[in-house]
């Protein structure tokens, strides 16, 4: 698990993507460059940089046994947001239960590498507690369903719904 360590509300799949070939020109078999498999934006959308099988490029001896994921954000100095958390929840149940990781074996960067990767301000164990969430975690196709409805007719169910997920989050947190 890692954060951008840049600002959560302003950086993009593509700014990251565009900084790793910089930086290290490794391409993964879905064509692009960020080195992890997954990618969660501010808005709670997930972008695949690389297939779970394709080797990453975010945490040194563990590039090949591990699928790294990483948050928009500088969790030193800010916090995920909500459909962040959302999203991030039901990716990890999905590979969790994809191929059986027990919830210790869900790690920040740091455990790694003397990094803050993924932010101080997040525990160690803050994201492996994400998939011990219960179940009533808001869809992020609920969320954006109500949130796409027209004029804005089911405004009060998506802000219920959001606020439900802040609470969720900061349960957990
Ligand atoms: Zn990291």
């Amino acid at each position: 698990m890692h954060h951008t360590a840049t600002a959560r509300d302003k950086t993009t799949f593509v700014a990251v993507d565009r900084y790793h070939r910089d930086k290290w020109w490794f391409k993964s078999s879905l064509g692009f460059y960020i080195g992890y498999q997954y990618f969660i934006d501010a808005a709670g959308i997930v972008t695949q940089g690389r297939v779970d099988a394709d080797v990453g490029a975010h945490t040194i001896g563990y590039n090949d046994k591990s699928l790294g994921i990483c948050l928009a954000g500088n969790f030193d100095v800010e916090y995920p947001s909500s459909v962040q958390v959302v999203a991030l929840t039901r990716l990890l149940k999905n590979k969790s239960s994809q191929y059986g990781i027990p919830p210790e074996k869900i790690m920040p960067h740091r455990a790694f590498a003397n990094k803050n990767c993924y932010g101080k301000n997040l525990a160690d164990d803050w994201a492996r507690h994400l998939i011990a969430s219960p179940n009533n975690v808001p869809a992020l196709s609920e969320i954006s369903a109500l949130a796409l409805s027209p004029n804005g007719t089911r405004k009060q169910e998506l802000l219920a719904l959001l606020e439900k997920a802040l609470q969720i989050t900061k349960q957990m947190a």
